[in-house]
């Protein structure tokens, strides 16, 4: 089995959903730069208080704060799966002199696509739960199944700003692929597929 994977893949394509799927499958630790960012800055460390300046001002953590994060969590795995993380080929670089990436698996989804997903997403309110119109719609609609509360589409979700979203990660991933692809370890899945097939057809390349 391969054990140290990288998710890549524009936002809606399930990257998420699928590296805590396969995670639980293959006991590898899923390793989300957002949910380590959160984590630093709940548990108050030295680089959270770091990453928090920048995050309160608005700013992107930079690069070197991120790996320092990234870099105790994956020389403690076993194995690793990555999701959000390297989002640039500066990162990609860091990393390999970390460690070695076995697969960087590319969930592709056209721009089309992300903006249907994304603009059919909805978040609760009260209690913060996300549902999604096309694939896990509330009973009631507009309506929180948990608590009741009101239903909204966030500013982030509105499909000018989803665009948006899209043609900057095209424009900061694309550098990524090749990178990979030159390094003969990018494999592609078509993230319009089903989940359980795109976990099926990970989990494959992970045997291979
Ligand atoms: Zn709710």
């Amino acid at each position: 089995m391969l054990k140290h994977i990288a998710f890549l893949g524009p936002p809606g394509a399930g990257k998420g959903t699928q590296a805590k799927r396969i995670a639980k499958q293959t006991g590898y630790v899923h390793l989300s730069t957002g949910d380590i960012l959160r984590d630093e800055v709940a548990r108050a460390t030295a680089l959270g208080g770091k990453a928090k300046a920048y995050m309160d001002r608005g700013d992107l953590v930079p690069d070197g704060l991120i790996v320092d994060m990234i870099r105790s969590r994956i020389t403690a795995a076993d194995g690793f799966i990555l999701d959000g993380f390297p989002r640039t080929v500066a990162q990609a670089e860091a990393l390999a002199g970390i460690t070695p990436l076995d697969l960087a698996i590319n969930i592709a989804l056209s721009r089309e696509a992300v903006i249907d997903r994304l603009s059919a997403r909805r978040v609760c309110r009260d209690c913060g739960k996300i549902y999604n119109l096309l694939f896990n719609p509330p009973q009631t609609p507009g309506r929180c199944e948990q608590c009741g509360g009101e239903l909204y589409r966030r500013d982030d979700d509105q499909p000018e700003v989803i665009e948006n979203r899209y043609d900057v990660y095209m424009q900061a991933t694309a550098p990524l692929i090749d990178f990979y692809r030159t390094r003969g370890i990018l494999r592609e899945i078509d993230g319009t597929l089903p989940m359980q097939t795109v976990s099926e057809r990970i989990m494959e390349l992970l045997r291979s």
